[in-house]
């Protein structure tokens, strides 16, 4: 079975290419998308995990996060971003992400949470 998918949603270029190069190179098939909006059609059955930006060009974060636990309810959300204050990351788990990691991030630390998040959806898939 191939491993499922990661979305991840990030406007900024230079952080989306760099971890869609690792991600790729570590097996994984990801999809970027650079806007909130798309994301929320985009996060199908194949995905097993969201990286999410909340600083995007046309919805909050947020929203979209709030959007795909609503829609998604066995979807991984890891909400990546700048916005570093106890209350925005009390928010973003409130909005329904499983995790929030703060930039700048560590990216071996990035990784083992993905394999984190990747590993607790196959086990529940199991289980279904
Ligand atoms: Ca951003």
């Amino acid at each position: 079975m191939a491993l499922p998918g990661i979305l991840l949603v990030e406007d900024d270029d230079a952080i989306a290419s760099g971890l869609t190069r690792v991600l790729d190179s570590q097996g994984y098939r990801v999809r970027r998308l650079a806007l909130g909006r798309p994301a929320l059609a985009a996060a199908g059955e194949d995905i097993g995990l969201v990286i999410l930006d909340l600083g995007l060009p046309d919805i909050d974060g947020i929203d979209v996060c709030r959007t795909l636990r609503a829609t998604r309810p066995e979807l991984s959300i890891l909400i990546l971003t700048a916005r570093d204050h106890e209350l925005d990351v009390v928010a973003g788990l409130d909005a329904g992400a499983d995790d929030y990691l703060i930039k700048p991030f560590r990216l071996s630390e990035l990784l083992a949470r993905v394999r984190a998040h990747l590993r607790r959806g196959e086990l529940a898939a199991v289980a279904t």
